[in-house]
């Protein structure tokens, strides 16, 4: 695979990469570099076919699968880019993976499996990663989520949630006609219980769409007492798309109607908007 091109914004310390596979398929993946840390997003598929509206890589479908050296890769390059002083801030080493770029990692199980194998085995088979830094993020396959969790490792899990009901998660999240918000739930608290993790719920703020606050409330409830953590997610809009962010006193009251029920909540700091930072966006400029 090769490097289409990077684009850097953030004073360069977010960093997107777009790759040309070797059958010209495109994919996306970025680095965050944060005073104390640094994350990679990585692709697990080249688009996707879960076809959420409001999503970039949804709307283009799936091309296919990665195979587990070109996930690999992502890393291995970023990794690269860090030892060597490439991103500023001096030499750096990678701490946190999230499986969040293009595709729904758990629709390509084996070779999203194989490259945490490959990420996490000591050295020298392996890159000697930890698996508490990975976060494997998932529509809900309740079945894949079953089947990861008999894996045994330590990865969180994070599930995008979207929606507290099943009548809007329908629409946002369309596999959600298959698989319930409570079975993906009760699915993810399995997976928490047996991984020690917290439980990551991802939500995309909405404007007008999921971000009243009787749903926050709805997804207050039925969280309350569990270990998990909400990361609201304000929209990065696509453009042409009616889709687009909450306003910031409907996203207060949301994240309040959250809070009084004790449950954990924090808004996601969203990084390269100007740089078409959403999944899919840059490969869709491209096309
Ligand atoms: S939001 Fe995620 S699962 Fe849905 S279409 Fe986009 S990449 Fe796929």
């Amino acid at each position: 695979m090769s490097v289409v091109r990077h684009l850097s914004t953030d004073q360069g310390t977010t960093r997107k990469t777009l790759w040309r596979l070797f059958d010209g398929t495109l994919v996306e993946s970025v680095l965050m570099r944060y005073p104390d840390r640094v994350t990679m997003c990585i692709s697990s598929q080249a688009g996707c076919g879960m076809n959420c509206p409001f999503c970039a890589t949804g709307q283009a479908g799936l091309d296919r699968n990665l195979s587990t050296a070109e996930i690999v890769h992502q890393i291995v390059d970023g990794m690269r880019a860090l030892r060597d002083g490439e991103v500023p801030g001096g030499p750096a080493r990678l701490s946190n993976i999230v499986f969040m770029g293009m595709g729904e990692p758990l629709a390509n199980y084996n070779r999203v499996i194989g490259s945490i194998r490959r990420l996490t085995d000591p050295e020298p088979d392996g890159l000697g990663l930890s698996q508490r830094g990975i976060t494997v993020s998932t529509v809900g396959l309740v079945p894949a989520i079953h089947r990861f969790a008999d894996e045994g490792f330590k990865c969180r899990l994070a599930i995008s949630l979207h929606a507290p009901d099943d009548e809007l998660r329908d629409t946002l999240v369309p596999v959600n006609t298959r698989w319930k918000v409570r079975e993906v739930l009760d699915a993810g608290f399995e997976y928490s219980a047996r991984s020690g993790r917290r439980l990551s719920i991802e939500y995309a703020l909405i404007r007008d769409i999921n971000d009243q606050a009787w749903r926050g409330d709805r997804l207050g409830r039925l969280l309350k007492g569990k270990p998990v953590h909400v990361n609201l997610i304000p929209l990065n809009p696509t453009p042409g798309s009616k889709w687009t962010a909450s306003r910031p006193e409907d996203e207060r009251a949301f994240v309040e109607a959250i809070a009084a029920h004790g449950v954990p909540v924090t808004i996601r700091d969203t990084r390269g908007q100007e740089i078409d930072g959403a999944c899919g966006q840059l490969a869709a400029t491209e096309r």
